[in-house]
């Protein structure tokens, strides 16, 4: 097997860190899915000398009556029995007295979840892969790709790669690269800035404060925030979860602070919700979500070449199931079906999406 990579490291992993949870606001199909990654990730941590994930516990809050992704993330934990805890906002800010909420806020709490150490995660993975045999070429971007019916042949600026099946998962790029195999997927790749800020550690560390989920309503509009305590003097990290500003991945400014709203929308909800961690902002990154129009990933096999299987889309929350999909695309490649139940993520959802390649 090989794995062809277009830069050194994944694009989408600027900030070392994802959170992973298991209640899911994005949908309650996705429990199952986020559980066995997470046995994946303990396997993965067994297995490596590295660190993978670090239980932080998650929680998230937003106003009673009018947050549909944290009502969605507490249905989800009631309908999979998870371990959670409800909580009205006077019992949120007892836990965690560095937050100011309003009363008619609610919430929960899972002890269980936490965040991966997602460079950790690829390079444990890699030295996997290369241990069992797989071969990986870095810097090497696809330039095009040739099916038949019973091989692809993947063409680099450097080689032409000839094999029985191929995965493509290009992130940011994966429209691009569809397009060579007669897909036009309705991808949307939009600029996502996060941001550390100096906090009071003794309020926001990671002994004392978990990562969170946070649908909040901020100067008369709706927003989703999420973020992780401070650790290692990192400062707490934050970013917006519904932030759209679409670019080409290609040509997007990287440099933080070249919008006047990358770090103005970051502070509004830490003045607001956290202003003990609305200090200097000590690191900043600016990455790339790549989204589909309902927000659930694309995992399928090519509508004429069953032998081509394509997964992306991942719509800023594919991280902690990438050790899940893994799985699934070794199924997919090596018998046709899998045993998960990924039916939501099917192309067939969008219409036109098969055109026929020149
Ligand atoms: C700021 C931010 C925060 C996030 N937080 C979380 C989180 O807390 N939890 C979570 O679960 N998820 C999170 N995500 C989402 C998660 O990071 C993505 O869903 C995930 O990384 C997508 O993986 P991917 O493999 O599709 O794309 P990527 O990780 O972008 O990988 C695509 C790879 O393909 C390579 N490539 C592209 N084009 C070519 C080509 N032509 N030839 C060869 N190689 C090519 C790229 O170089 C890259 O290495 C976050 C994303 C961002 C941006």
């Amino acid at each position: 097997m090989t794995h062809i990579i277009r830069h050194m490291i994944k694009e989408a992993i600027t900030g070392k860190h994802e959170l992973s949870r298991h209640a899911y606001g994005e949908g309650r199909e996705y429990v199952p899915l986020a559980l066995r990654s997470q046995e994946l990730w303990e396997g993965l941590e067994r297995k490596s000398h590295l660190k993978i994930f670090t239980q932080a516990g998650a929680m998230g809050f937003g106003p009673q009556g009018n947050a549909p992704f944290i009502d969605e993330a507490i249905a989800s934990g009631k309908e999979h029995n998870l371990h959670i805890d409800f909580l009205s906002s006077a019992e949120i800010k007892e836990r965690f007295p560095g937050l100011n909420l309003p009363d008619d806020y609610i919430g929960f709490y899972e002890a269980n979840s936490g965040f991966l150490f997602s460079e950790n995660c690829i390079a444990a993975y890699k030295e996997l892969a290369i241990h069992h045999g797989a071969e990986t070429s870095f810097q090497n971007p696809v330039i095009d790709i040739e099916t038949s019916d019973r091989s692809v042949s993947v063409i680099t600026e450097n080689a032409t790669f000839t094999g029985d099946k191929l995965i493509i998962s290009a992130g940011a790029w994966s429209g691009t690269l569809s397009e060579k195999i007669g897909l036009k997927l309705p991808l949307k790749t939009t600029r996502q800035p996060i941001g550390w800020f100096e906090a009071n550690e003794a309020l926001f560390n990671l002994h004392n404060f978990p990562t969170f989920a946070a649908e909040v309503a901020i100067n008369g509009s709706k927003a989703l925030y999420y973020g992780f305590p401070s650790f290692g003097g990192c400062g707490l990290k934050i970013g917006r979860h519904d932030y759209e500003d679409v670019i080409d991945p290609s040509t997007m400014n990287r440099e933080f602070g070249s919008d006047i709203h990358d770090e103005g929308h970051l502070r509004e909800f830490l003045d607001t919700f956290m202003p003990e961690a609305a200090g200097k902002l000590k690191k900043a990154a600016i990455c790339i979500y790549t989204r589909t129009p309902d927000g659930h990933f694309i995992i399928d096999q090519h509508p004429e070449h069953a032998h081509v299987l394509i997964a992306t889309g991942f719509s800023s929350h594919g991280f902690k199931f990438a050790s899940v999909v893994g799985e699934i695309l070794s199924q997919l490649a090596m018998h046709g079906v899998t045993e998960h139940d990924i039916s939501l993520f099917k192309l067939a959802r969008f219409a036109d999406c098969h055109i026929k390649k020149e």
